[in-house]
Order: C-alpha cells, then sequence, then structure tokens
C-alpha cells in the first residue's frame, strides 16, 4: 500500500476504463461537473490533439522522445503503448493530490488500470459498459470508417471487456443521466466507508472527551409522560 494510501485523509482514488463507444467520456465529464471535489487526473501521451483538445486539461501533449526520457526517471506510476501512442499516468502528480485528500479520477485502459491496483490496492475501479453488442456496433459505426477498421475497434473492445471481470464496479451506459446516477453513487458510497471516515469518528470521541459528560437524573415525580 503507497504512503499516501495508508493515511485515512488520503483522497480516494477512483480508475474508470471502458472500450471505445462506450461513453466513458461523457460520463466522466457529467460526473465531475456534479461533484468538483472529484479531480481529473491529466495524463502524459504522444498522440496529437484532436480537435477541441487542451493541453493541460484533456492530456499533456508530449514528443516520444520526452515520453522516454520520462520513462527513464521513473516518472510513471504506469504506462502504456495503444496503437504506437504512449500513455502514462504521472507518479508525483498522483501522490501529490491523494497526499492533500484530493479525489482522483483516473480515466485509464485496463492494462494500466491493472498497474494502479497492485500499487494503490485501497483504489476503487469502474468499468462502463454499453447497453449491448449491437448497440456497441452501432455506436461504433456512426463514426463512419472503413469496415475493416470497425471490425478491429469492436475486437479491441470486446478484448476489453473482458477485463471487466475483475474490477469493483459495472455501470452500464444505457441512457447518460442513469449512469451518471450510478456512477456518483458508488463515488460517494465509497467515500462514506467507515475506514475513509475514521478520522472523523475520531475528532467526536477526541472533543467529546473535553465536554463534561452530562449527569443522568432521575426525573422528578412530579413530571409524567
Ligand atoms: P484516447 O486516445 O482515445 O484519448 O485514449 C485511448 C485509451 O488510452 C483510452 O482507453 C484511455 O482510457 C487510455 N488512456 C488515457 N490515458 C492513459 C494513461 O495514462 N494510462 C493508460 N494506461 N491508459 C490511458
Amino acid at each position: 500500500m503507497s504512503e499516501q494510501e495508508s493515511k485515512n485523509t488520503a483522497g480516494l482514488l477512483m480508475v474508470v476504463s471502458a472500450p471505445s463507444g462506450a461513453g466513458k467520456t461523457s460520463v466522466c465529464r457529467r460526473v465531475m461537473e456534479r461533484d468538483p471535489d472529484i479531480h481529473f487526473s491529466v495524463s502524459v501521451t504522444t498522440r496529437a490533439p484532436r480537435p477541441g483538445e487542451l493541453e493541460g486539461r484533456d492530456y499533456h501533449f508530449v514528443s516520444q522522445k520526452t515520453f522516454r526520457e520520462m520513462i527513464d526517471r521513473g516518472e510513471f506510476v504506469e504506462w502504456v503503448e495503444n496503437y504506437g501512442n504512449f500513455y502514462g499516468t504521472s507518479k508525483t502528480m498522483m501522490d501529490a493530490f491523494l497526499e492533500r485528500g484530493v479525489d482522483l479520477l483516473l480515466d485509464i485502459e485496463p492494462r494500466g488500470a491493472g498497474e494502479i491496483k497492485k500499487r494503490y490496492p485501497r483504489a476503487v475501479f469502474v468499468f462502463i459498459l454499453p447497453p449491448s453488442l449491437s448497440e456497441l456496433r452501432e455506436r461504433l459505426a456512426k463514426r463512419g470508417e472503413p469496415e475493416d477498421v470497425l471490425k478491429r475497434r469492436l475486437d479491441a473492445s470486446l478484448g476489453e471487456i473482458k477485463e471487466a471481470l475483475w474490477y469493483d464496479y459495472i455501470v452500464v451506459n444505457e441512457k447518460l443521466e442513469e449512469a451518471v446516477e450510478r456512477f456518483r453513487a458508488i463515488y460517494l458510497a465509497e467515500k462514506s466507508r467507515r475506514e475513509r471516515c475514521t478520522g472523523t469518528i475520531e475528532l467526536f470521541l477526541m472533543n467529546s472527551s473535553k465536554v463534561q459528560k452530562p449527569s443522568f437524573r432521575r426525573k422528578p415525580e412530579s413530571i409524567s409522560d
């Protein structure tokens, strides 16, 4: 267990994965809009920004050379190569947030999530599923890519879905709003786990020892219920 995780004051680490076409980005965005206490962990990548993506908000975009130097310096808690692009999570950034008690949302694929599970056993793992195979196919087909690319994506998605078996929670994204509510319910329940609240309980007990204990007096005879 990492040093940060062993402290009760550490932030909650939520790791979310999904195959492409499951709507993970939309779910995560809405969850963070509603719960500003959850901070998005910005990964480092060598892929080019897509239209609308911003440096520092969606990713830190770096060259392959910079990424390799970061690997050599041991800056990543996990990293993967995905279709020729590299993606990695900065350990310093992650630990700095968790140590300050900030809750973090990591949007990473299952291989990276597996690495996080080894190093941060208290992290919570959520897998977002599309409602069905036919719906997944339909969503991917909307991208208008050639049939062979579509088939490759579908196979890759099915491979990732197998990994869902070891995650803690599954959220089926049929209706976006319902998926967002389910995700938030998981977050709030995890925040309320007794082991994450021992600091609060201790505070009560510490303060109560300073307050004089009330004495239990007998009810005067003249007062009846
Ligand atoms: P995209 O290029 O579509 O933004 O992301 C492709 C995949 O890489 C997604 O499944 C996303 O969750 C994953 N990903 C993004 N950042 C990281 C990271 O830091 N580590 C790992 N392992 N996967 C990541």
